[in-house]
């Protein structure tokens, strides 16, 4: 494709849409999912449940403005302990986004675990999901029958990967996730971010934020990424 057809191309999704300022199309569902991605996980759901398995979504759209809220609290928290702003962002960035950056605004992505009588108080926690663990069925009917209905894990176990840490339970409804990480990149959105409410926002410079673009967010599982 060219620069020119580029430009010229129609937008498929709004700047809002794609920084969590407003919520997606077609979401009015319990989890404010974009409707084909609510579908397809319905269809995955149940058939999960014919072999046993019960998913629950512990997250699924989120707002800029919630996702400034866990920065804004995570980086008080790191700064009190006495971290530097630098540090405390790096550690931020280690599961948690940059509002408007993270692919739960997008309504394609979801958070899922075993629904169970007594689960362990810390449910997003990758020990969960390994072998003889709690969440391990899970895990094993996902990693094979997710891609049938168009979901695809996002922060591999792959040691080659940077970036965000390794989260099991994150999973992506790809054929529309791919087209907005495509606009997302191609828009220039993560440029075009107001952060002044972003504690620590000071420190995000046009190197940081590159660098993240590069180092965190397209540090997914490749066949994410859009061509
Ligand atoms: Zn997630």
């Amino acid at each position: 494709m060219t620069n020119n057809s580029l430009s010229a191309q129609q937008t498929l999704f709004s700047f809002n849409e794609l920084t969590g300022k407003v919520k997606p199309a077609n979401s009015n569902n319990p989890f404010s999912l974009r409707g084909e991605v609510y579908t397809a996980f319905l269809k995955m759901q149940k058939a999960a449940a014919i072999d046993g398995i019960k998913i629950k979504i512990v997250s699924s759209y989120r707002s800029f403005t919630r996702q400034q809220q866990i920065w804004n609290r995570k980086y008080k928290k790191f700064t009190n302990q006495g971290l530097s702003p630098e540090t405390a962002i790096n550690k931020i960035i280690e599961y948690s986004t940059l509002p408007g950056t993270s692919r739960h605004h997008w309504g394609t992505d979801i958070d899922i675990v075993l629904d169970i009588d007594n689960p362990p108080t810390s449910l997003l926690n990758p020990t969960n999901f390994k072998k003889n663990n709690i969440f391990y069925p899970l895990k094993q009917w996902l990693d094979k029958n997710a891609l049938t209905y168009g979901f695809e894990l996002v922060y591999t176990a792959d040691p080659n990967r940077k970036g965000f840490k390794y989260e099991p339970w994150h999973y992506s409804y790809a054929p529309t996730s791919k087209s907005m990480l495509s606009e997302y990149i191609s828009c220039k959105i993560i440029k075009q971010l107001n952060q002044k409410n972003t504690s620590g926002s000071y420190f995000l410079s046009i190197k940081f934020i590159s660098n993240y673009l590069n180092s965190n967010i397209l540090q997914i599982k490749p066949t994410l990424i859009p061509e």
